[in-house]
């Protein structure tokens, strides 16, 4: 029997076990012996590839495999500074997204143009709420979205969206149906997976 592989198969570090390149996250070994996470898996010289979890992380580093696999003593590093590592980057990326959406107008944002896109029934993916938004807003914002099913989370914090945004602080955004709003999505639940936060 031939098995169609449409993508590369890699295996996990940690687990061993044998997934698509995209379901997994590259790491390579600087020239100095630093580890470093490579979200995009651009960066030069060989990769070696875990599952986007704290478990395979952590079996990875507690059994060395890093010097093992790149031939070559690595600089120290813990799993937590390696999860840090992977939920820093995949934050930067969504940053980077929400900046796209910036550029093609593609989002809405603050309070009332959110909960106005709700009302009117507008086709939203995901509502990102800041952090720091005052409780009674984003209670009001995330139940209504929910009856619709649309995502919501908690990233940034006011100033940050603003900054990203090319505004003053903005409390809620959210991102219509779309290409990058899946792209967005795709990073969230991994963000999630790995933060361990919802
Ligand atoms: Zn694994």
């Amino acid at each position: 029997m031939t098995q169609v592989r449409s993508q590369p198969q890699r295996t996990c570090l940690g687990c061993r076990q044998v997934k698509d390149k995209s379901q997994l996250i590259r790491f390579v070994r600087s020239p100095d012996g630093e580890i470093l996470v490579d979200l995009k898996g651009r960066l030069p010289g060989r990769g070696t590839y875990l599952c986007n979890s704290r478990a395979c992380i952590e079996a990875a580093v507690g059994r060395k495999q890093f010097d093992r696999t790149f031939r070559q003593t690595c600089q120290p590093v813990t799993a937590d500074q390696l999860v840090d590592g992977v939920a820093k980057e995949l934050l930067a990326h969504m940053a980077s997204l929400l900046g796209m959406a910036r550029k093609s107008a593609r989002f809405v944002s603050g309070g009332n143009a959110v909960q106005d896109a709700l009302a009117r029934k507008k086709p939203l993916a995901v509502i990102i709420l800041a952090r720091d938004i005052s409780p009674q807003i984003g209670d009001k914002v995330r139940r209504k979205a929910e009856y619709q099913k649309i995502v919501t989370t908690k990233l940034f914090d006011k100033i940050e969206l603003g900054r990203i945004l090319g505004r003053a602080e903005r409390s809620v955004v959210g991102l219509p149906d779309g290409k990058l709003a899946e792209a967005f999505l795709d990073d969230l639940l991994r963000y999630q997976d790995i933060s361990g936060e919802s």
